[in-house]
């Protein structure tokens, strides 16, 4: 099982209720995603002639509307994309914006664009590679041991300041093959801004040395209190108190630096054990909170949301029993379901708190809140919360819930029983998710004839993969739905000759894998035994011994018996070379026509 996906957590706050306006496709977005994609389709401005540079339409709204130099942009109603970037809202970009409206220089303004938007964008800790043929630049004087940032990070921030002249480009530059990672955090670039406004180069490289030293978060499986320093909340907080790393990723050197003290330090050793911590940023509602404090610059908001989050149940991975629970006001119905947490420190902050009630169950019930890291669809609803956010407008997000709140998740080619719905005819069938998000609305959607069936001996799902989607959509636009239904029947014959042989050879491997790891552990528990026994025997002791030639001899028989389990587990391939050749034919013939 591949690890929960953290959720993408939503940047952009909403005006308050009186500023709302109707969301139309041509209001612009309520905050700029600045260095994050958009999830929402909105307007989007370029300028004809400058290719790469794009501008969202908060910042056009807010900086370019009004000028002189407004019918230069082409705005344009843009789905979501992963790499469409505001260019506009950097510190440097509006710098220079307003010093060519003084000027009256269209044409450096417009250079610099034309020059910015050829550069990468920071990866960040991710890293760039060195195909990508970034510049980096390093501390002038190499004070700062290990320090480097991307062109465009020192682009956007650093060029310009005061500063500019204590970092240079690297060199040498980045070698062929590797993989460098940009040293600019939302720390350091708080840092930085406020240290160049005194060009105080020492104040950062300070910071800069003390952040590469920190240790990773304990995160939510807590550390002994003494291995870290501690901060917390003015007034204090029951229950919350943050690690020195997530203080100073989120902290320090913030509008709210003055609102947290450190904890004194706590004796290692009490009176009812190890004195362990848990660091309150582990907890994702009070992360989100935060967030929509920086942007607001609202500390009480943030203080708020904490005094109700350690004040009610954890939202744990495997669920919450009991509880307090919310459903959205507008589908009370709807398997939609947000615990008190996640409500106080997600949908409150956000001004959504009023679209859920709260809903009573049975006691001694216990439910996963949809908005934890471990529910199906949390990826899918944060996306739809940071669009909810972007247009101010919470549609998008009661519809979504809708249409997918409950529906299980596509089963892709294995077969499944129980309450799936299925969509289509007797050659092919959708899974209800892939109805949903993908079926429904096309043209030949009518002419399908089970919909919403129950089908008793199961099904898999057909019209998941990328390829079946493209046959599905020609058949749309054609009107063909016959050659799309023989496609299908060539697929499922495909998918009867190679899916259940290939995994009825998973299968035993995987039998295999189980019994050889049985047999070595229990090797390993037989041979401990008999090496204690074999300790406390007096030395050169004439005594019995067990086993044979072939496993040696022991003082036990459990050490004899350990040693054959040793041979056996030894003797079990867990998957045979030919097998493995098979598998792969196999998987190479479905994989052509999945
Ligand atoms: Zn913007
Ligand atoms: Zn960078
Ligand atoms: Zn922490
Ligand atoms: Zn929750
Ligand atoms: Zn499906």
């Amino acid at each position: 099982m591949s690890p929960p996906v953290p959720p993408r957590i939503p940047r952009r706050p909403v005006p308050t209720a009186t500023s709302i306006s109707p969301s139309t496709s041509a209001s612009p977005i309520t905050i700029c995603p600045e260095n994050d994609p958009l999830y929402a389709t909105a307007f989007w401005y370029s300028i004809p002639g400058v290719p790469g540079f794009e501008t969202c339409s908060h910042c056009y709204a807010s900086h370019i509307r009004q000028t002189r130099w407004a019918d230069r942009f082409h705005g344009e109603l843009q789905a979501p994309t992963l790499t469409r970037r505001c260019r506009f809202n950097t510190p440097r970009a509006r710098q220079l914006w307003s010093e060519a409206l003084r000027r009256d220089d269209w044409a450096s303004v417009s250079a610099y664009w034309a020059r910015r938007a050829q550069i990468a964008d920071c990866q960040g800790a991710r890293g760039l590679a060195a195909d990508v043929g970034t510049q980096w630049f390093h501390p002038t004087h190499r004070d700062i041991d290990g320090f480097g940032i991307c062109a465009a990070c020192y682009e956007d921030l650093v060029c310009g300041t005061s500063l500019a002249g204590r970092l240079t480009p690297a060199n040498p530059g980045q070698p062929a093959g590797e993989l460098w990672s940009c040293k600019m955090t939302p720390y350091l670039r708080r840092v930085l801004l406020r240290a160049a406004t005194h060009n105080d180069w020492v104040a950062f490289s300070v910071a800069a040395l003390q952040a590469a030293r920190l240790p990773a978060c304990p995160g939510s499986a807590g550390v002994a209190a003494s291995k870290r320093s501690w901060f917390q909340p003015v007034p204090a907080i029951d229950g919350l108190v943050v690690c020195e790393t997530c203080y100073i990723n989120n902290v320090a050197a913030s509008f709210m630096e003055t609102n947290w003290v450190a904890v004194p330090a706590a004796p290692a050793f009490t009176a009812a054990g190890w004195q362990t911590r848990v660091c309150g940023f582990s907890v994702l509602p009070l992360k989100i909170a935060c967030l929509k404090a920086t942007q607001d610059q609202d500390y009480p908001l943030l203080w708020r949301a904490a005094k109700t989050i350690f004040s009610t149940p954890y939202c744990a991975p495997a669920g919450i029993e009991n509880g307090t629970w919310h459903r959205l006001r507008c589908g009370q119905d709807l398997e939609f379901e947000l615990c008190a947490q996640c409500m106080a420190g997600i949908m409150v902050p956000f001004g959504f708190g009023d679209r859920f009630v709260q809903i009573p169950f049975p006691a001694g019930t216990k439910r996963l809140c949809d908005m934890n890291t471990s529910a199906p669809r949390q990826r899918d609803y944060y996306r739809k919360l940071d669009e909810a956010v972007s247009l101010g407008d919470f549609t998008c997000f009661e519809t979504y819930a809708r249409r997918f709140a409950g529906v299980p998740p596509c089963p892709t080619y294995n077969i499944v029983k129980g309450c799936h719905r299925w969509y289509g005819n007797d050659e092919f069938l959708a899974c209800q998710q892939c109805w949903e998000e993908f079926v429904r609305d096309t043209p030949l959607a009518n002419n399908l004839v089970h919909k919403g069936v129950v089908l008793p001996d199961g099904a898999c799902c057909d019209l998941y993969s990328p390829r079946m989607r493209q046959l599905w959509m020609q058949a749309c636009n054609t009107g063909d739905l016959a050659s799309f239904t023989a496609a299908a029947q060539h697929r499922t014959s495909v998918y009867a000759q190679t899916v259940p042989h290939m995994q009825e050879l998973l299968a035993m491997a995987r039998m295999r894998l189980a019994q050889k790891q049985t047999l070595l552990f229990s090797s390993v528990m037989l041979q401990g035994a008999n090496n204690i026994v074999e300790a406390s025997r007096a030395p050169r002791t004439q005594t019995t011994t067990y086993g044979n030639s072939q496993v040696g001899y022991h003082a036990t028989p459990a050490g004899a018996q350990g040693a054959r389990d040793w041979h056996q587990a030894n003797n079990i391939t867990v998957v045979p070379g030919n097998e493995m050749v098979v598998v792969a034919q196999l998987e190479a013939m479905w994989k052509e026509v999945e």
